[in-house]
């Protein structure tokens, strides 16, 4: 039932509009006509404002025509540099940007497919429940669409993102992640005039992180330094660096450990500096400790992980289960109480000019979304 040609059409189209992140305005205004002229009652939230962009996140609510629970289907609509002005290719059934830009198909390609299955359910007059389709803006700058979601436009309470590259997977796991900052203070000096006036900022963070475990801690935690900033000149003893990393586990409690663990080694390095001047408060450090996401667990008897297996059986299919890195609308919308399980779309080398999608992968996620849609309009309402 899924036209292979329309979806082609559809990505392309969407692919070649721009919706650089914070820009999203005219792509959005763009889907919000579709839907509305499918039917769907469409609002925009206020999360442009909010964060800066020129549109908010797009809500779409669909009644259906069986009653069921509400089912929640996400995309987000932004796409990263360089992503303007894309020129969408379709060669020996993949789609290819012409290597200038990205493709955009993360997350384009799961817009399409939306659009596409919607098109499906309507033409054929085929039962649905009610479905609250939510896109997003400001994904791929820090989820900053989804973190700002006027919630009392959602009621759905579970449903399916779009947002990853296995079409024989649906993420139900990622880690819970803690952004770290360290701000050293010490003080400058001539480096070569006068060096014992000084603190060497930039001596003491490697001290600290010389002492550190980084890397893979265990099967569920990784943690990681990834930037270091500061200094002035090779012939001035640093007055400033500031260090930046974070921790990601899937138990809450070595989250919690190890990020104690890193702060210690920090405070302990600049407290036990032995040329500390307590007169002047230095050396001095200051901790930011944020928490980015937190940990993403769907059992796997719960209704998003059954529906989706359920629907890739009867389509005879295989599906699987799958661990994230965390760092999705999914896991932002877990935090608020959304259960949405991430499913793949064919969407490969995102963040590149070497982006591509195969038509026929995303046929297959539009027949699995379909066949979702099916099976779960036949839910008990409740
Ligand atoms: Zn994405």
């Amino acid at each position: 039932m899924i036209n292979r040609e329309r979806l082609a059409e559809t990505f392309k189209s969407l692919a070649e509009t721009d919706s650089i992140s914070k820009e999203e305005g005219v792509f959005a205004g763009k889907i919000e006509r579709i839907l509305a002229a499918m039917g769907a009652e469409t609002f925009v939230d206020n999360a442009g404002e909010l964060i800066g962009g020129n549109t908010g996140n797009l809500i779409a609510k669909f009644k259906g025509n069986t009653p069921a629970p509400t089912l929640l289907l996400n995309a987000h609509m932004d796409t990263v540099e360089p992503g303007r002005g894309v020129a969408a290719m379709l060669e020996n059934g993949t789609f290819t940007s012409d290597g200038t830009t990205i493709l955009g198909a993360d997350d384009k390609s799961a817009i399409a497919i939306l659009l596409e299955t919607l098109n499906v359910l309507h033409e054929n007059d085929l039962p649905y429940g009610p479905l609250e389709i939510v896109l997003t803006v400001c994904e791929e700058i820090g989820l900053l669409g989804a973190k700002h979601l006027d919630l009392s436009l959602v009621t759905a309470t579970y449903g399916f993102a779009l947002d990853a590259t296995d079409t024989e997977g649906i993420v139900t796991r990622a880690p819970s992640a803690n952004h770290l900052e360290f701000i050293i203070h010490g003080k400058d000096a001539h480096a070569g005039a006068a060096p014992e006036k000084g603190i060497n900022a930039i001596f003491l963070a490697s001290k600290a992180i010389a002492r550190l475990k980084l890397g893979r801690i265990d099967q569920e935690t990784t943690c990681n330094i990834g930037i270091i900033e500061g200094g002035l000149a090779t012939n001035i003893v640093p007055n400033l660096v500031t260090v930046k990393g974070e921790v990601r586990s899937h138990d809450e409690e070595k989250l919690h450990k190890i990020t104690n663990e890193i702060v210690s080694s920090f405070k302990e390095v600049v407290e036990n500096f032995e040329e500390a001047r307590p007169e002047e408060g230095l050396p001095r450090i200051e901790v930011n400790i944020k928490k980015d996401f937190s940990r993403t667990y769907i059992p796997d008897d719960h209704p998003v992980v059954t529906l989706a297996f359920k629907a890739a059986e009867n389509l005879g299919r295989k599906l699987a289960t799958k661990t994230s890195g965390g760092g999705a609308d999914a896991n932002i919308f877990f935090e608020k109480g959304i259960f949405t399980g991430v499913l793949g779309t064919g969407m490969r080398d995102m963040h590149t000019v070497r982006e591509s999608v195969k038509l026929d992968d995303m046929v297959l996620t539009a027949e699995l979304l379909l066949e979702i849609i099916r099976l779960h309009s036949q839910t008990d309402a409740g």
